[in-house]
């Protein structure tokens, strides 16, 4: 009778080891090296430490040279889930672009923060990937004005002018405007979002691109008058793509908001679904919640 305790207690052994040594199933890639915001270096850490902390995730860091173009820099995207750009600088060598486009297109996921939509603004299909960029020369060519108006109608506007601007750093609401959309699932309808540069005036082709959410930028604080695009989902080939402007510094990413909409948004690029709950310190209507 002691050998099927025995076998018993062996498969009891396997089944503890592995949930307790279990690796993440899915790998990210946070492209980094080069941003007109200094504070990169750590931004890339904290997106790193949250991805890891929802346990679906092992992350690497790929960094280009310091400046210019770094012909070296080639990370093989295909070994990964998902990347997140926190990159805002020189081209990538021409074989690392089309592996990159290769990558979204083949299937893989991408989310694309704050100033990582300023980047490659002659790059078209890194533009057809974002769906909506600033700066770098954008204007009508790039692409329409995307935003809600005030009647709640999303409005592509052809009108000419720049690409790209923002009003002064401000906490401002947050608004889902789809929430059946796993990221922004059981959101409430308005959250308020820490201290950040509200995006405005972005430009793209904006095709097979969804607005989930908007923040009105207020005029009283330099920005548009209109309801801006926050958190965009996007279908590029076969891959998934995440997009909000939101993170530009240490406390913008603090903010629950912006750190369970980087969780889901990684999620959800990787395998169209969120599993993760919302928070318990999401942010509500009134009250920004931030870990620090
Ligand atoms: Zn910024």
């Amino acid at each position: 009778m002691s050998r099927p305790l025995a076998l018993c207690a062996a498969a009891i052994c396997l089944l503890a080891v592995s949930a307790v040594s279990a690796a993440p199933p899915y790998k990210a890639l946070i492209v980094e090296g080069q941003n007109n915001h200094r504070v990169w270096p750590e931004t890339s850490k904290m997106m790193a430490k949250y991805l890891t902390e929802t346990s679906l995730f092992s992350v690497d860091i790929a960094r280009t040279a310091p400046r210019g173009v770094d012909k070296d820099f080639k990370p093989d995207f295909s070994k990964y889930h998902v990347v997140v750009s926190n990159y805002n600088g020189a081209a990538w060598p021409e074989e690392t672009q089309k592996s990159f486009v290769q990558f979204v297109k083949g299937g893989g996921g991408f989310v694309v923060v704050h100033a990582a939509n300023n980047a490659f603004s002659n790059w078209r299909e890194y533009n057809e990937i974002i769906g909506l960029g600033g700066w770098g020369g954008r204007s009508e060519r790039s692409g329409p004005y995307v935003y809600f108006d005030d009647k709640g109608k999303l409005v592509r506007d052809t009108n000419k002018g720049r690409g790209g601007s923002h009003g002064r750093q401000h906490p401002f609401s947050v608004v889902v405007r789809d929430s059946e959309h796993p990221v922004t699932k059981g959101m409430p309808s308005n959250w308020m979002h820490a201290n950040d540069e509200l995006y405005d005036r972005l430009r793209g082709p904006a095709t097979n691109m969804k607005v989930l959410a908007t923040a009105y930028a207020e005029p009283k604080t330099g920005g548009t008058g209109r309801h801006e695009p926050m958190i965009m989902s996007l279908q590029y080939g076969k891959g998934r793509v995440l997009h909000t402007p939101m993170g530009h510094g240490v406390d913008s990413q603090q903010c629950v908001g912006f750190i369970a909409t980087l969780q889901r948004g990684a999620e959800w690029v990787v395998t169209g679904k969120v599993t993760q709950k919302l928070p318990k310190d999401f942010p509500t209507a009134d009250e920004v919640t931030k870990r620090e």
